[in-house]
C-alpha cells in the first residue's frame, strides 16, 4: 500500500472567487441531533427576501455552479420550494442537504419541479435516528438504499449520501463504500468527512487577542475522542480492502500544501462491479473544459452524465486509469458477452479532512473551500460559523503549553 503523494494527483483549481458550491443556510432548525454537528440547533428560519438577498450576494462575491441548501435541516424550512425556484431561476444547481427526516416522494416532485437538480443525504449511526439507533454503519445503508430508490423513482435527480467518519466507524467506511458500489446506477456520491471538533483539553482559544471560553460552542469537546482521523487513513482503510482504490485530485491546507483536505476519486463500473478508477488528467480535463464551456467549475454532473461510463472509456483512454478501466471492462465483456450491453456508470467518491489544529496552534483549513457560507456579507468557512456568531471573529487557538510558556515569558 503506497502512501498518497498530492504531487501525482490534480490539484482542483477551486478558489475563493470561483469554486463550484456556495453554502446556503436557511435554517438553523434540524430534526435531528447528529452526534457530529456544527450548527446550533435553533428555530430561526431567514425569511425567503433575505435568502434572496444572500444568493445575490454570492453571485456578487463569488463565481458558482451550484448551491448546496443546507442547515440546520432545510427541510424543516417552510419555504424551501421557494428557496429551490429562486436558486434555480438565478441559473445555478440547487442541490438540498438534508436528513432526509422530512422528504416524501410527494415532496420530491414538487421540489423537482421548482427546480431542485440533486440531493445530498447524511445519513450515519451517529444521529440518534428514531428507530435507528445502535445500527452498524452497513444497517444503516438499508435506509441509505430507501432514499436512493426514491430519488431513482423520480428521475433526473442527482444522489449524493455523506457520513461523518469517527475512530469506532473508520473501519465500516468500506462496507459504505461496497454498498454504493453496488447501488452505482443510483447513488452517484459518496461523502467520507472525518470527525472534528475543537478540543478544551488540549488548546486555549482567543478571540482578537482575549483568552473566550469555547464550551459553549456547539462543536467543542471536553472529553477525549479522536479528531485526528485524516484523508490518508480513511483511504488506507479503504485499500485494505480494495486495493486498487485510487483518488485523482485533491484540495489541500491552507498550512499544509501536502495535506489532503478534500480528496476524490472516480470510479467506473456497473451494479456490484467496479472497473476502474478516472486519474488525474481525466478530472483536470472535466474541471477545465466545463469552465471553458460554461464559465464556471462543475458541482453536481446530472445522472444521465454519469451514465456514460462506456462512452467516457472510450473516448477518455488518453487518461491512464480510465485506460485501465476499460481493459478491465473489456476482459468482462469478453468472459461474458451480453455485459457489453450493460450500462457502465460513473461514481464520485470524496473523503474529507475538515479543519486540522497543528502542533503549533495553527489551523489548517481547506484551500479553496467549496462550502463558503455568508456572515455579515463575507464568504465563511460554514464549519466554523459560531465562532464568528458568538465572538465575532475566528478564534486563535493556543496549545496549553505554548500560553504556559507565554505565561512564564510575560513574566
Ligand atoms: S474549511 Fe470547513 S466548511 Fe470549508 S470545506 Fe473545509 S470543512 Fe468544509
Amino acid at each position: 500500500m503506497n502512501e498518497i503523494d498530492h504531487s501525482a494527483l490534480y490539484r482542483l483549481p477551486w478558489n475563493l472567487a470561483d469554486n463550484p458550491i456556495v453554502w446556503l443556510e436557511p435554517t438553523q432548525a434540524c430534526n435531528l441531533a447528529c452526534d457530529g454537528c456544527y450548527r446550533k440547533n435553533e428555530r430561526n428560519h431567514k425569511c425567503v427576501e433575505d435568502v434572496q438577498k444572500e444568493l445575490e450576494t454570492f453571485a456578487r462575491l463569488r463565481n458558482y455552479d451550484g448551491v448546496s441548501i443546507a442547515g440546520g435541516d432545510p427541510l424543516c424550512h417552510p419555504e424551501v420550494g421557494d428557496i429551490v425556484r429562486r436558486v434555480s431561476a438565478m441559473g445555478r444547481k440547487a442541490i438540498l442537504n438534508t436528513n432526509g427526516v422530512g422528504l416524501t416522494r410527494e415532496l420530491l416532485v414538487d421540489l423537482k419541479r421548482q427546480g431542485l437538480v440533486g440531493l445530498t443525504f447524511h445519513v450515519d449511526s451517529r444521529q440518534g435516528r428514531p428507530g435507528w439507533r445502535d445500527k452498524t454503519e452497513l444497517e444503516m445503508c438499508e435506509l441509505r438504499t430507501r432514499y436512493a430508490e426514491m430519488v431513482a423513482s423520480v428521475g433526473g435527480l442527482a444522489c449524493a449520501f455523506n457520513s461523518t467518519v469517527y475512530e469506532d466507524t473508520i473501519e465500516q467506511v468500506p462496507d459504505v463504500l461496497d454498498w454504493a458500489g453496488a447501488n452505482i446506477d443510483i447513488v452517484h456520491t459518496v461523502v467520507f468527512i472525518t470527525y472534528r471538533a475543537a478540543v478544551l483539553q488540549d488548546y486555549d482559544y482567543y478571540a482578537q487577542g482575549k483568552l473566550v471560553d469555547m464550551a459553549p460552542i456547539v462543536y467543542s469537546l471536553a472529553e477525549q475522542r479522536r479528531t485526528d482521523i485524516s484523508s490518508r487513513e480513511v483511504v488506507r482503510t479503504i485499500q485494505k480492502r480494495h486495493p486498487d482504490f485510487r483518488p485523482a485530485a485533491y484540495l489541500n491546507g491552507t498550512e499544509r500544501p501536502d495535506s489532503l483536505k478534500w480528496l476524490m476519486s472516480l470510479r467506473i463500473g456497473e451494479r456490484g462491479k467496479i472497473h476502474g478508477y478516472a486519474g488525474p488528467k481525466f478530472v483536470e480535463a472535466v474541471q477545465s473544459l466545463h469552465h471553458l464551456w460554461a464559465g464556471r467549475y462543475l458541482a453536481y454532473s446530472s445522472p444521465g452524465m454519469l451514465s456514460m461510463g462506456r462512452s467516457t472509456m472510450a473516448t477518455c483512454a488518453w487518461d491512464r486509469g480510465l485506460r485501465g478501466a476499460l481493459g478491465h471492462w473489456v476482459r468482462a465483456v469478453r468472459k461474458d458477452p451480453l455485459s457489453l450491453f450493460k450500462t457502465q456508470h460513473i461514481q464520485a467518491v470524496l473523503v474529507i479532512q475538515p479543519i486540522d489544529i497543528l502542533e503549533d496552534g495553527r489551523q489548517n483549513m481547506c484551500d479553496g473551500c467549496p462550502d463558503m457560507t455568508l456572515h455579515d456579507g463575507q464568504l465563511a468557512w460554514s464549519c466554523r460559523l459560531e465562532e464568528l456568531k458568538q465572538f465575532g471573529c475566528w478564534v486563535n487557538s493556543v496549545p496549553r503549553k505554548q500560553a504556559g510558556r507565554d505565561a512564564i515569558a510575560a513574566q
